[in-house]
């Protein structure tokens, strides 16, 4: 029961109407405290797989299973509650309300999580210093960096104590020196026991991850583990 996958996606295939087939048989199983990445250029099928993985969209064939659960089998509304509990999203662009403050964006997290409204702002409280940003938690978007926003966002992501964390080009936006920064964020995330799927195009951030999975014209080329040799594909 405890080596149960957090997220298996199982012979997936997606045609979008008018026929473009954006991905083709696609299998892939997440484990629980993995860090890995989906990488591969524009219009390759990352957002489409990040949309199944995330239950955003269901694929036209093969199932998506969330911590055991196929999520074909769910209702709509079943679903949402699923994604509140379950899943964390950070985007490229932060997506952060501008009228509310850090710490009100990061309660944003907790509405569809179950949790009383009393408890949402200590909650949040906690998930800002996670990503050392308690010191800004009444600070507005406008008032933070670029750097700052998306470590608001990821704790947003953060503090429903998601099973799973997808990021969408998380450092996208972001300078040279604050991608980094919030790449190392991530990484101790997953060293505190956060398991997350980064989806980039940039190989360079990729290769900064123990797992890598690329994808082309809407298919899995390679599974490649850094701590795990024996299972490597590409390195000798
Ligand atoms: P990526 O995220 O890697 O850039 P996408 O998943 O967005 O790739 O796109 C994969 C393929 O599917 C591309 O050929 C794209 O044009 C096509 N596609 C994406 N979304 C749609 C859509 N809503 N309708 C039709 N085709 C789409």
């Amino acid at each position: 029961m405890s080596s149960r996958p957090v997220l298996a996606v199982r012979g997936a295939g997606v045609v979008y109407p008018g026929g473009v087939t954006a991905l083709h048989d696609v299998s892939l199983t997440v484990e629980q405290g993995e860090l890995l990445g989906i990488v591969g250029p524009s219009g390759s099928g990352k957002s489409t797989l990040l949309n199944i993985m995330g239950t955003l969209d269901r694929p036209t064939s093969g199932t998506v299973e969330i911590g055991g659960q196929d999520v074909a089998e769910l209702s709509d509304r079943r679903l949402s509650a699923l994604r509140g509990r379950q899943l964390g999203f950070i985007f490229q662009q932060f997506h952060l309300a501008e009228g509310l403050s850090a710490a009100e964006n990061v309660a944003t997290g907790l509405l569809y999580a179950g949790v009383p409204r009393g408890k949402r702002r200590a909650l949040a409280l906690q998930a800002l210093e996670r990503v050392g940003l308690a010191h800004r938690s009444r600070h507005l978007p406008h008032q933070l960096s670029g750097g700052e926003r998306q470590r608001v966002a990821i704790a947003r992501a953060l503090v429903n104590r998601p099973v799973l964390v997808l990021a969408d080009e998380p450092t996208g936006a972001l300078d040279t020196a604050n991608g980094v920064a919030v790449l190392d964020l991530l990484t101790r995330l997953n060293h505190e026991g956060t398991t997350i799927a980064v989806i980039t195009h940039d190989r360079d951030i990729a290769a900064q991850l123990p797992r890598r999975v690329e994808i082309r014209d809407g298919r899995l080329l390679s599974d490649t583990h850094t701590d795990a040799p024996d299972r490597t594909e590409s390195s000798s």
